[in-house]
C-alpha cells in the first residue's frame, strides 16, 4: 500500500457553549485534517487542533509544516515501513508536535487499515469504550456548581474544574461545585499554569482542609517551571499531574528524575502522535507516575486516536476527551461516538472514519 497524495483541511465545528480556561476562549473547534491517500484508494486520516499558548502550533504554521516539509517527504513511500514513516514524521522538522501528531494519527489508521483491524485492537485493546470526564469552563463560582449539578444529571461522574485565575475565587469555585453534587462524583481540578507556587499550595491545602475530596490537580505552575511544580507537590497531599509541562518523553525523563509530579497527562498534539505517547507512558510507568490521558479541544478525529491509546494501555487514570462532548454536531461519518458518558469507538477498520458531512475545506493537496 504505496502513499500517493496527502490532502490537507480545515475543519470547523461549533461548540455548544463557550470553552474558557485561565488562559484562553473560543467557540469552536477548527481542526487541520489531513488524509493520506494510497494506490489502493485507502483513505488515512489525522487531525491537528491549533493551540498556539500551549503548544506554540498556529493554524498556518500546521499547514505549512505538513505540506512543505512532512509530507513530501512521505510520498512514494510504502505503508509496509510504518515505523521508518514515524522515524520520517518525528524527525523531519523540530518541534511542531501538532502537524507531527496528525500524520502520525493518518499512520495508524492506515497501518489498521491495511491490517483490517479498528486501531484500538491493532494497539493491543480488547474494549471499545472508555469513560470520559467533561470539562466545566472557568466562571463564576454559582454558574460553575449549577453546571455541575446539571452534568451530573446527564449522567457525567468525573468532572474537570477549569481554575487558575485568582486563588481565593478558585477556593469558592471548587467548594461551590463539591457542596452541589454528589460526594462519589470526581473532581479533577485544572489550573491550566494560572497560579504561581504560593496560590497553588493555598488552594490545594485549602481543597484538602476542607475535604473537597479532589482527585487530582493539573499543572498549577508555569509549564517551564519544574522547580516550583515540584515544590507544590512536595508541600501538598495531592496528586499533582503535569500537563503543559509535559511534552516529550524527555521531559517525562526529568520530571521521573526529579520528583517532580505524581502524574502526567498525555496529549498527541503536545508529543506529536502515538507513537511518542507510548513513549511516554512507559517512561511514567517504569517511575510509577500515574498517566492520564487528553487531549486539545480538537474534532473526534483526534478524540478517536486518543481513545485508540488510552483502552489499549491496563494503567491509564484519568481519559479527559471530552470535545466530542461539547460540539453542537458531529461532522464526521463513523469514528468515536460519545454515549453517556463513554467514548465508543468504531469496530471498522482504522478509526472507523469514511468521511465529512460538512465544515471541511480543502487547503491543498500533496502529489
Ligand atoms: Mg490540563
Amino acid at each position: 500500500m504505496q502513499i500517493k497524495s496527502i490532502s490537507i483541511a480545515k475543519l470547523t465545528i461549533p461548540l455548544i457553549r463557550p470553552f474558557i480556561t485561565a488562559i484562553r476562549q473560543t467557540d469552536h473547534v477548527e481542526d487541520i485534517v489531513v488524509m493520506i491517500k494510497t494506490d489502493c484508494g485507502t483513505i488515512g486520516y489525522g487531525s491537528a487542533a491549533a493551540t498556539p499558548l500551549i503548544t506554540g502550533d498556529s493554524k498556518e504554521s500546521i499547514i505549512s509544516a505538513i505540506q512543505n516539509i512532512i509530507a513530501p517527504k512521505l510520498i512514494g513511500k510504502n505503508i509496509n515501513d510504518f515505523n521508518q514513516l514515524l522515524y520520517i514524521v518525528q524527525t523531519a522538522i523540530k518541534r511542531n508536535s501538532s502537524a507531527k501528531a496528525a500524520v502520525d494519527i493518518a499512520l495508524h489508521d492506515l497501518l489498521a487499515k491495511w491490517c483490517n483491524l479498528p486501531l484500538y485492537q491493532l494497539l493491543g485493546g480488547a474494549t471499545n469504550h472508555i469513560e470520559t470526564c467533561i470539562t466545566i469552563s472557568v466562571k463564576e463560582a454559582k454558574v460553575m456548581a449549577e453546571e455541575a449539578k446539571l452534568l451530573v444529571a446527564q449522567g457525567f461522574t468525573t468532572l474537570k474544574i477549569k481554575v487558575g485565575l485568582n486563588a481565593e475565587d478558585d477556593i469558592e469555585r471548587i467548594q461551590a461545585i463539591r457542596e452541589n453534587i454528589d460526594h462519589k462524583i470526581k473532581i479533577l481540578v485544572d489550573a491550566n499554569q494560572g497560579w504561581n507556587a504560593k496560590s497553588a499550595i493555598q488552594v490545594i491545602q485549602n481543597i484538602e482542609k476542607h475535604h473537597l475530596n479532589v482527585a487530582l490537580v493539573e499543572q498549577p505552575v508555569k509549564a517551564d517551571d519544574l522547580v516550583n511544580l515540584k515544590y507544590v507537590r512536595d508541600s501538598v497531599n495531592s496528586f499533582i499531574v503535569a500537563d503543559e509541562a509535559c511534552f516529550s518523553p524527555q521531559d517525562a525523563l526529568a520530571i521521573a528524575k526529579n520528583n517532580v509530579s505524581d502524574g502526567i497527562n498525555i496529549k498527541l498534539m503536545k508529543c506529536g502522535g502515538l507513537d511518542t505517547a507510548n513513549a511516554i507512558y512507559h517512561i511514567a510507568n517504569s517511575a510509577s507516575i500515574g498517566c492520564m490521558v487528553g487531549c486539545m479541544l480538537e474534532s473526534p478525529i483526534g478524540v478517536a486516536a486518543m481513545t485508540s491509546f488510552a483502552v489499549s494501555k491496563p494503567n491509564i487514570l484519568y481519559a479527559d476527551l471530552d470535545p466530542i462532548a461539547l460540539i453542537k454536531d458531529n461532522p464526521i461519518v463513523g469514528g468515536a461516538k460519545l454515549v453517556g458518558n463513554q467514548i465508543y469507538l468504531a469496530n471498522e477498520p482504522g478509526l472507523g472514519i469514511q468521511g465529512f458531512n460538512q465544515g471541511l475545506e480543502l487547503v491543498s493537496e500533496i502529489k
